[in-house]
């Protein structure tokens, strides 16, 4: 164990200016560790023989060379062996869903085995749990885009939780669609089809302090895209002017081109249509938006809803055992409960398997430095809360991205979606000790991105096995 002198102690001092607690109270070391950087390129990206200084909250201390005497009462962390990146941040779920096959009535209509209204009212109650799921996984922020006004009150549930990720949230989706199925009162997807209406809509999420408004812009044939585009660029403006970002769910060129041009900061799904062109790559760098793939979530509704869906290692380990213990319900329903089709919008987003020209759409946006952040749609059928990011990774690593390109989107970028750059998406001093302890080197491969050690969220150690037991 690391037990050197004096010298960078002092450093434990200035920081932020107010006067810190005596050095022992709250201090967590990790001393030789390899630290991630996932913001820098070549050798520059790994740190090995590193020492991380945490006290309270936020990191004091992290480097190679820090020598110092390990303060009374502090934990320390043996980091020998390990790495230690900055905890992941999946930039697109949804906590109003589940993962199950009750949750999007919309898409498949389970009512008649388990009403929608009692899926949302166990989605609620168990946000607990699922906020666990996350940090099991490694993840320390989330970025719920697009839910019901009840996505507020979880936000707050999560900031005052002691067990969550970090999240920013939107309000009821801006459509230009119905979607009754999904109405109980408080619906996630309101229609909208003027101006003044997403105006109306915007500020009734500013007046609840929204992190993003989002918009759902479906194009159907025969629509007035130019129309369109005016309702959309409105919620943008108004978005921009309380200084709120603004996402678009856009799958098409025309329409993602369209959702550029109205100032979308963040585009939560891929182009699955066609290739993304030079006009595209330019309204993107105008905007200097933010590129969410969201690779997976249609295969997991054509694997759940055929009953192909079978757990991975990391969901056997680390997905709410309550959700998965009800993938395979079909196995058991009669014939006359199970819907018939799934509904003709999930029929019209349906990408191939694997979605290549999306795939290839990544690596093109990537190269041409559109910022990318890894997200899931976690909560759609087939998609589960947490270790479903590793499915996501294992696409993006397919279509040609880098180890180092992966976790940097679900890092330095992450924190830029979840808002919070500067403050989380980094291993440095000054910044939440937000942070993800592996066993194996993620830049070697993202899928040990799953051999998660410890998770520190906010200066709280988390081991995954204890949070999956706390909720069985
Ligand atoms: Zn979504």
């Amino acid at each position: 164990m690391l037990v050197r002198v004096l010298a960078a102690l002092a450093c434990l001092l200035p920081v932020s200016g107010h006067t810190n607690p005596p050095i022992g109270k709250n201090v967590i070391v990790i001393n030789g560790a390899t630290i991630v950087h996932p913001s820098q390129n070549g050798a520059a990206a790994l740190e090995p023989g590193a020492t991380i200084v945490i006290q309270g909250d936020r990191i004091q201390l992290a480097g190679a060379g820090i020598t110092l005497e390990l303060p009374q009462g502090a934990t320390i962390i043996d980091g020998r062996g390990k790495w230690v990146a900055p905890g992941l941040v999946d930039s697109h779920v949804h906590f109003f869903q589940s993962g199950n096959l009750y949750t999007r009535p919309d898409a498949a209509d389970f009512n008649g085995v388990v009403p929608y209204a009692e899926e949302v009212a166990r989605n609620k109650a168990r946000l607990d749990a699922t906020f666990k799921v996350w940090l099991a996984s490694g993840v320390t922020g989330v970025v719920d885009i697009g839910g019901p006004f009840w996505n507020f009150d979880a936000r707050d549930r999560a900031a005052a939780s002691p067990a969550a990720p970090r999240m920013a949230v939107a309000g009821p989706l801006i459509s230009m669609i119905d979607d009754p199925p999904l109405d109980l009162g408080d619906p996630p997807i309101i229609r909208i089809d003027s101006v003044e209406a997403a105006r109306a809509l915007v500020a009734r999420q500013l007046a609840r302090n929204t992190d993003y408004i989002k918009v759902w812009f479906i194009h159907q044939k025969g629509d007035d895209l130019a129309a369109q585009e005016a309702i959309v660029k409105a919620a943008g403006d108004a978005a921009h002017a309380a200084g709120k970002k603004f996402a678009v769910h856009a799958t098409e060129l025309l329409v993602a081109k369209a959702a550029l041009r109205a100032g979308a900061d963040l585009l939560v799904h891929s182009v699955f249509d066609q290739p993304v062109d030079d006009e595209f790559i330019a309204l993107a760098k105008r905007n200097q938006a933010l590129y969410c793939p969201t690779l997976f979530v249609m295969q997991g509704y054509d694997l759940a809803l055929s009953n192909q869906w079978r757990a991975t290692p990391e969901e056997l380990k680390r997905a709410d055992p309550e959700i998965l213990a009800a993938m395979d319900d079909l196995n058991e329903m009669p014939a006359d409960k199970r819907p018939e089709a799934v509904s003709k919008l999930m029929a019209a987003a349906k990408m191939p398997d694997p979605p290549r020209i999306a795939m290839e759409n990544l690596k093109k946006l990537s190269d041409a430095g559109i910022p990318i952040v890894m997200g899931t749609d976690a909560g759609n059928i087939g998609t589960l809360h947490g270790p479903s990011i590793h499915r996501e990774m294992r696409l993006m690593q397919e279509s040609g991205l880098t180890p180092l390109e992966i976790l940097r989107s679900a890092t330095t970028n992450g924190a830029k979606a979840l808002g919070l750059e500067g403050k989380t998406g980094a291993v440095a001093a000054g910044m939440y000790a937000d942070l993800v302890i592996l066993d194996a080197d993620p830049l070697a491969d993202s899928a040990n991105l799953a051999r998660v050690y410890r998770t520190i969220k906010g200066g709280v150690v988390y081991d995954p096995k204890a949070l999956m037991e706390s909720i069985r």
